[in-house]
């Protein structure tokens, strides 16, 4: 592979919280916080996982279409 090939390495295409039906966007104070709404956590006030929209999907992912 050249040198010019390595700049121009493309992403693997992979699925993330952002597609997912589960996800779910919480307004708190001034912001938007995201949950998964199948995964559960005690650290949260509303006992769902916490996460980022850029998070590599899990096996309970399900795509929103
Ligand atoms: S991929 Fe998994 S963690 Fe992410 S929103 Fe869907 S079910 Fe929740």
């Amino acid at each position: 592979m050249s040198q010019i090939e390595l700049f121009n390495i493309k992403h693997k295409e992979y699925k993330t919280c952002r597609t997912c039906i589960h996800r779910e966007r919480w307004r708190c104070g001034g912001s938007i916080i995201q949950y998964c709404g199948k995964r559960k956590s005690n650290r949260t006030f509303n006992n769902l996982k916490k996460i980022k929209v850029t998070d590599i999907a899990c096996e309970l992912y399900q795509d929103k279409q």
